[in-house]
């Protein structure tokens, strides 16, 4: 979804860009953060774990660190 949504200005970039992702749900507040990880309202991957537990931080490549539930498990 946030790799979609960056401007581009040629339609090379247009092309390279990944299929446009249409957010749902709302932000939430910064000061209630909903529990689990913060994104799984809006996220539409987000499985059960994900609206109870924090994911940790992974590293999948070298140089390359994921937050998220449905990578490394
Ligand atoms: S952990 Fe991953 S799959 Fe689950 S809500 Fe967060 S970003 Fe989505």
């Amino acid at each position: 979804m946030l790799l979609s949504s960056i401007p581009v200005i040629s339609e090379e970039e247009e092309r390279l860009k990944p299929e446009k992702i249409v957010s749902t749900g709302e932000i939430p507040s910064p000061v209630n953060l909903p529990p689990g990880c913060v994104f799984h309202p809006r996220c539409r991957e987000a499985r059960e774990v994900c609206r109870r537990e924090e994911p940790g931080m992974r590293e999948v490549e070298v140089g390359h660190l994921v937050r998220c539930h449905l990578y490394g498990a």
